[in-house]
């Protein structure tokens, strides 16, 4: 049985043993946050549970390494959907220790993708900056204190709305502030 046929053959249980029921719960966050964290599978459950956070209380945003790399991307647009049409009224960035996207190479990733490099090519030539757009950061409260700033400094953004940067450790779950937003409000 190929995964997808075992995903769908694990639905049809779910649902005929209404398993949903567990998790019925509004669209709108329970304690008004929401979180952008990293997509590593270590923190799935983790981040949740070390920031008591559970089912419905919060929205929550992902991507490798909890960046905001664009002030108007998806990610931003996500924050700002959260905030304005969902009711999150504080948001928390979450970046993680021994992250991936730190010192991301963009020659490494490409070499790992098996792509010719005539494509590369095509790519550069028709302007793309993967050089750009594949580096990942060096240190991980640098980047979550610029994306905590891109997030602040939004100009669809309320000022009324805290944003806080926090480091969280993968193994022991421990949450280190780098940014605290009541303070960096006020
Ligand atoms: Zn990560």
């Amino acid at each position: 049985m190929s995964h997808l046929e075992n995903v769908l053959e694990h639905n049809r249980n779910f649902v005929i043993n209404e398993d949903f029921k567990t998790f019925n719960t509004s669209k709108f966050p329970d304690k008004k946050i929401v979180i952008l964290t990293c997509m590593d599978t270590r923190l799935v459950e983790m981040v949740p549970q070390a920031m008591n956070v559970s089912h419905g209380d919060a929205a929550i945003v992902k991507n490798a390494g909890a960046v905001i790399s664009h002030p108007f991307g998806s990610i931003m647009r996500s924050i700002l959907v959260a905030i304005n049409s969902l009711g999150a009224e504080q948001v928390y960035v979450v970046g993680h220790h021994d992250c991936g996207m730190a010192q991301l190479h963009p020659d490494t990733l490409i070499e790992q993708s098996g792509v010719s490099q005539e494509k590369i090519d095509v790519l550069k030539n028709a302007g793309i900056d993967l050089d750009t757009w594949l580096t990942g950061f060096e240190h991980v409260e640098d980047s979550v204190r610029n994306s905590v700033n891109i997030i602040k400094n939004h100009p669809l953004l309320g000022d009324h709305i805290p944003v806080h940067g926090l480091v969280i450790h993968p193994e022991t779950g421990k949450l280190d502030l780098v940014v605290n937003g009541e303070v960096a409000h006020s």
